[in-house]
């Protein structure tokens, strides 16, 4: 028989995970206010909120955190990241940043103004956010494929190149300060962009001298979908894939908390030096020094260590075969998704799930609340509530997909925790008819609402 596919490390350090009752759960979520981001993380059972800084680190990882050089200016520890950088992406400057959307604010600074417009696959909320904070507007031109889950298409985190070059027509080119492409692409359900598709998008880029920035945050999951997937690169290796998709950027930037399988970190990664020099000072203002923006020595000595193991085939192999596990579990008991499966999470789709909860009471959010009180898991809703209100209207916008994400985060559950949760799941699906009624808001803010809105139940 084929071998099954089994993971290329072993577990040396534990974790203890509490377990709870269904009568502390209610407790606990009426608490939190209906919202999974305010519960305490011993109030979880098995936490697929985020696969963001939630990973385990290596061995290796954690000597390296032992050799961390803290001094102010050039580290040793600044240069080791700066190697890994080239050798592993192929840019030759780059800012460390405390995070992902550190990375943004310094790099949006220097190039986003009033009234432009970004083109991109659907962007992450912090990049929505801070390209609204300045009062632009982020363009989505993702594939139409995209947001019908039931359509497997391999690369639904394309870009519309049609629609892209219609943006771009149409409007002042001055307007236009970068394309953004989000690889993978989260908001539709973790899906990659082919290489094909990134080079089409510089070819327009090109045509119109617009920047193209890749958000990177997950590069090494969208290059080995690159190469399960697009035939033109089934031979290359992930170094040679991720080396080519970044050879068609102006600028990265990294949340160094996913595939660099680190707890905190980010950067921003340059061709021109001209741009690296104007961002520095954002860095210097927002971050801290060029040589270290935010983060300890010993941080981007695991970052470094972190983005030579994310981007080995074996572990990728078995970091999507073991999202991929639980799809295919949770599709057996009919449960309704976006197909295909994607790189960092399973995106279950609360409206076929839900059908009787109406749209504006939070379908996936109420979603995300039933799982918690069936088994304790933790998920997120990627829907209405995430979406925001209109920054000009102030209406609820009601994106195409309304989703609920069991985020697995790297290198840390077992295959029975994917058994558990696929079970949780089944066991709501099979009384979904009996519930008809969701949540309805009690308190928002203006911006980024789904980390501190609190919630209630209606009905
Ligand atoms: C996480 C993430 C970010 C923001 O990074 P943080 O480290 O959370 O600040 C931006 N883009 C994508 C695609 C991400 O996944």
């Amino acid at each position: 028989m084929n071998l099954p596919f089994a993971e290329c490390y072993k577990i040396k350090m534990v974790e203890s995970l509490r377990k709870s009752t269904r009568g502390d759960r209610e407790k606990w979520i009426k608490e939190a206010r209906y919202n999974v981001f305010n519960l305490r993380s011993n109030q979880v059972f098995i936490d697929l909120l985020t696969d963001s800084g939630t990973g385990a680190m290596s061995d290796k990882q954690w000597s390296e955190m032992m050799l961390g050089d803290e001094s102010y200016a050039g580290a040793s520890s600044y240069y080791k990241m700066k190697d890994a950088i080239r050798e592993i992406m192929g840019f030759e400057y780059f800012l460390p940043t405390h995070q992902g959307r550190a990375a943004e604010n310094v790099l949006f600074s220097v190039l986003i103004k009033e009234g432009d417009l970004v083109p991109g696959n659907s962007h992450f909320d912090t990049t929505k956010g801070h390209i609204e904070f300045r009062k632009a507007l982020a363009v989505d031109c993702t594939v139409d494929e995209a947001y019908d889950t039931s359509v497997n298409h391999p690369f639904k985190g394309n870009i519309d190149i049609d629609k892209l070059a219609g943006v771009l027509k149409k409007n002042p080119v001055e307007k236009i300060p970068m394309i953004i492409i989000t690889a993978t692409c989260n908001t539709p359900g973790g899906q990659p962009v082919s290489l094909q598709n990134i080079k089409d998008v510089r070819s327009v880029a090109d045509k119109f001298g617009v920047r193209v920035i890749i958000d990177a945050a997950r590069f090494a999951e969208n290059a080995y979908f690159i190469k399960t997937r697009e035939a033109a690169y089934k031979d290359k290796s992930i170094h040679e894939i991720v080396l080519e998709m970044f050879s068609y950027a102006d600028a990265v930037t990294m949340s160094s908390k996913k595939d660099a399988i680190v707890n905190m970190g980010g950067f921003l990664a340059f061709r021109e030096e001209e741009l690296f020099k104007q961002a520095s000072v954002y860095n210097i203002l927002f971050e801290g020094y060029i040589t270290y923006g935010g983060m300890s020595g010993r941080d981007m000595n695991a970052l470094a260590q972190g983005l030579h193991e994310g981007t080995e085939f074996d572990y990728l192999d078995s970091r999507i075969r073991q999202v991929g596990y639980l799809g295919k579990k949770l599709d057996e008991y009919g449960i309704p998704m976006q197909q295909p499966y994607g790189g960092h999470a399973i995106f279950v789709d609360a409206q076929r799930f839900l059908p009787n909860v109406p749209r504006e009471e939070f379908q996936a959010q109420k979603l995300v609340v039933e799982l918690y009180l069936e088994g304790g898991v933790r998920a997120v809703e990627i829907g209405t509530l995430m979406a925001d209100r209109d920054p000009v209207t102030r209406e609820n916008r009601y994106p195409k997909l309304e989703l609920l994400r069991l985020t697995i985060p790297r290198r840390v559950y077992t295959k029975n925790h994917m058994d558990y949760t696929a079970a949780c799941l089944k066991n709501i699906y099979d009384r979904r008819d009996s519930i008809t009624r969701g949540l309805r808001i009690v308190n928002e803010a203006t911006i980024l609402r789904h980390f501190t809105v609190e919630l209630e139940p209606i009905g």
